[in-house]
C-alpha cells in the first residue's frame, strides 16, 4: 500500500543547532505509529514540523493530495497542512478564556471556516465522545487534568483530520488522570485513525501501535513493530534507551 503521509528528508535548524537530520517516514492509511526515544531528540520538533507550527527548513510533507516543499511553503501550505492535521499538546494548550464547548469549536471556525450553528453541532457530538456531555459550558480551570486534556483531544478530533499528533499527550497530567486520557487515545487508535504518537507509556505504545519508531540526536535509528522494537531491537541505542525506561 501506498504512503497517505509520506515525510521526506525532513531537516530543521535552530541556529546552527540541527534537531531534525533527515527525518523519513511512511505512514499507510489507518497506521498507528509511536516515536518513542531520550529527550531532547527531536521528537515534539517533528511533530511541530508536520503543521509548522516550527516550519522544517528542507524536506516534503506529503499529506494524501498535498505535497508541501519546506523550502518553499508559503502561508497557504503552512494552513492547508493546519487543516489536515489535528495536534494535541503535551500541556493541553486551551484558551483559559473560553469554554471546553468554545475551544472543541475554534479549529473549525477558524481554520476550517464553518459556520458557528454547525461548529456547535459538531462540538456537542464531541463532548458526548470524549464524556463530557455536560461541560460543554465550563471553562478550563473548573476541569480537571484529565478532563482538559480531553477537550484538547476532543479539539483535535473535531477537525476530522487526515493525520493526528499527539505530543506526550499524559505525561503532564497527575497519574490519576492518566488511564482515562489513555482510553480515549486508545479509542480513536481503535477507529484506525492515522496517528503519530510521542509518548514514554511504553506498554500503551505496543498496545495500540503499528509501528515504532526509536529516534536519537535527530534521526531515526531503528523502527519496526512493537513486537520486534520491544523484544529483539538490532541497536544497540535502542537496546540501551529501552534498558533506561523499562
Ligand atoms: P524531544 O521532544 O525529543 O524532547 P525537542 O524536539 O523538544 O526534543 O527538542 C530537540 C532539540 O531542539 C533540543 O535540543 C531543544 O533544546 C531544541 N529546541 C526545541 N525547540 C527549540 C526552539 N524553539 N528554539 C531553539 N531550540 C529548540
Ligand atoms: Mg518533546
Amino acid at each position: 500500500m501506498s504512503c497517505e503521509i509520506d515525510i521526506a528528508g525532513l531537516v530543521k535548524r535552530f541556529g546552527g543547532n540541527t534537531v531534525l537530520n533527515g527525518i523519513d517516514l511512511c505512514l499507510k492509511p489507518g497506521e498507528r505509529v509511536a516515536v518513542i526515544g531520550p529527550s531532547g531528540t527531536g521528537k515534539s520538533t517533528l511533530l511541530r514540523c508536520l503543521n509548522f507550527l516550527d516550519p522544517p527548513d528542507e524536506g516534503r510533507i506529503t499529506i494524501g493530495d498535498l505535497s508541501v516543499d519546506a523550502a518553499r511553503a508559503g502561508k497557504a501550505d503552512m494552513l492547508a497542512l493546519r487543516r489536515r492535521t489535528g495536534f494535541v499538546f503535551q500541556n493541553y494548550a486551551l484558551f483559559a478564556n473560553k469554554t471546553a464547548r468554545d475551544n472543541i469549536m475554534e479549529g473549525l471556525t477558524t481554520v476550517r471556516n464553518w459556520p458557528k450553528p454547525k461548529a456547535e453541532e459538531r462540538a456537542r457530538e464531541i463532548l458526548q465522545q470524549i464524556g463530557l456531555g455536560d461541560r460543554g459550558d465550563s471553562y478550563p480551570s473548573a476541569l480537571s487534568g484529565g478532563q482538559q486534556q480531553r477537550v484538547g483531544i476532543g479539539r483535535a478530533m473535531a477537525l476530522d483530520a487526515e493525520l493526528m499528533l499527539f505530543d506526550e499527550p499524559t505525561s503532564a497530567l497527575d497519574p490519576e488522570w492518566v488511564g482515562e486520557v489513555l482510553d480515549l487515545i486508545r479509542r480513536i487508535a481503535d477507529g484506525r485513525q492515522t496517528m503519530l504518537i510521542v509518548t514514554h507509556e511504553m506498554q500503551f505504545a505496543r498496545e495500540i501501535a503499528d509501528r515504532i519508531v526509536f529516534m536519537e540526536g535527530g534521526r531515526i535509528v531503528e523502527q519496526g513493530p512493537p513486537a520486534q522494537i520491544f523484544g529483539n531491537a538490532r541497536d544497540e541505542r535502542t537496546r540501551a534507551f529501552l534498558r533506561r525506561v523499562g
